[in-house]
């Protein structure tokens, strides 16, 4: 079926179609640029040619390694929620918390009507987009998400809040579609920590979608999946990115019961592991996905965003992905 919308949009993919999560990790010259240009040490211009740069760097990369499905590599972000929390007007910055292990960040608080200040991503995928034949994926974090991670002294309660923030994160995908964009990538990794809330998530994604056409895909982690599924399959997307290096075999039986009814990409590396994992491995981790679900509805990617390992490890990482799905394509089709 969603063969089907991806062939309306133009777009002729491979078997078990390839991509990645979204974030790469960052070169040194970038990491340590990016720490000058909080001390006011290096200009915002200097900063931005570096960016390119980069993401120039894994735009190469990922075609190199035949990657199917681009992305920009989020060279250009610190943190996924404050990110556009501090583009968007209503936002102030609030203090450094921890959150999901080792990550702290600055909590965005919400202060005043959220707004769309303008194209916010546009010019990054524009970019990358330049530099590749390749279909690059627009990307976003989801409206749920970005309310989840802020603390909120404006809106009357979170579902408020999180319905707000979807009329404006929706223009952002209406600016990239008008851009050229097919496949759009709306983040939503604080999905399963209050199952009651789901209904509002869902709510949220069409307030985003609905009536504009591009595949889309949502990207879920930190999941105890168990406690959304199958209501997460209301979301009105095309394809769900789970991660199941870890959990697979919990996740693939619970398809068993409630079958899974949308595309899935599997998400066989573990990001979060130093260890590169052997194309076998990885092969093993694909093949249990096409043992539940027709092959015709897999994609392949990292369980998460590669931002937290080594360049080198990261690109190994993907290698031995690409060697795997060579072999399974040469096997199943
Ligand atoms: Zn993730």
């Amino acid at each position: 079926m969603s063969r089907a919308k991806l062939a309306t949009l133009g777009l002729d993919l491979p078997l078990l179609p390839t991509s990645t999560v979204g974030s790469f990790p960052k070169p040194d010259y970038l990491t340590e640029a990016r720490a000058k240009a909080t001390r006011n040490a290096i200009t915002r211009s200097e900063l931005d040619r570096l960016e390119r740069q980069a993401t120039e760097f894994w735009t190469r990369v990922q075609e190199e390694l035949g990657v199917d499905v681009l992305v920009d590599g989020e060279q250009y972000r610190g943190d996924m929620v404050a990110y556009f929390a501090e583009t968007m007007e209503g936002f102030s910055r609030g203090g450094l918390v921890r959150s999901y292990g080792n990550r702290y960040y600055h909590k965005p608080v919400i202060v005043g009507e959220v707004r769309w200040p303008g194209p916010i991503t546009v010019e990054w995928w524009r970019w990358t987009q330049s530099l590749t034949t390749r279909p690059v994926k627009g990307m976003l974090t989801g409206p749920y998400t970005i309310m989840d991670w802020s603390f909120n002294d404006y809106y009357p309660d979170r579902k408020a809040a999180c319905l707000a923030l979807a009329r404006e994160v929706r223009k952002e995908v209406e600016a990239l579609l008008e851009a050229g964009v097919k496949i759009v990538q709306i983040d939503e990794p604080a999905l399963s920590v209050r199952p009651d809330e789901l209904p509002f998530a869902v709510e949220a994604m069409h307030a985003v979608v609905d009536g504009l056409p591009a595949y889309y895909i949502t990207h879920a982690c930190f999941g105890a999946f168990e406690t959304i599924y199958p209501g997460l399959l209301d979301l009105p997307v095309d394809n769900l990115d789970l991660a199941i290096s870890h959990s697979a075999l919990n996740l693939l039986a619970m398809f068993e019961t409630n079958p899974f009814t949308k595309d899935l990409s599997l998400g066989v590396l573990d990001v979060h592991s130093h260890t590169v994992e052997s194309p076998e491995e990885v092969k093993a981790r694909i093949m249990r996905g096409v043992g539940v679900l027709s092959k015709e509805r897999i994609w392949v990617d990292p369980d998460c965003g590669l931002k937290t390992r080594t360049v080198e490890e990261a690109r190994e990482k993907l290698t031995s992905m690409m060697a795997a799905v060579r072999e399974v394509r040469a096997t199943v089709r």
